[in-house]
């Protein structure tokens, strides 16, 4: 395991690296919103290799396939679904009160 301080600095183990930090000047005044941000497209590039939740086809897809199953329709509101009709009569019943 190699661990990567801000200042370039590498340790092998996170205790060491937890010492290096105590006194690393460049650890001290770094940026934590940034550092969180990066680490978030840091982790969306390693599991879906985009920067951003929204360019995750994968995941629409797989939330339309399962309406797919679920209601026979893309989307649970969709034309084809099979719920389409008890929301539209739901929908109806509600403006009747
Ligand atoms: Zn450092």
């Amino acid at each position: 395991m190699v661990l990567d301080c801000l200042c370039d600095f590498k340790a092998n183990s996170l205790i060491t690296m937890k010492r290096h930090r105590v006194n690393c000047e460049i650890w001290k005044v770094r940026d934590k919103n940034k550092i969180r941000l990066e680490r978030q497209v840091q982790t969306y590039q390693n599991k879906y290799g985009v920067s951003n939740a929204m360019q995750i086809k994968k995941s629409r897809k797989k939330r339309q396939q399962t309406c797919l199953e679920k209601y026979g329709d893309k989307s649970e509101l969709g034309k084809n679904s099979n719920i389409f009709n008890k929301v539209q009569k739901n929908n109806r019943d509600n403006k009747k009160k």
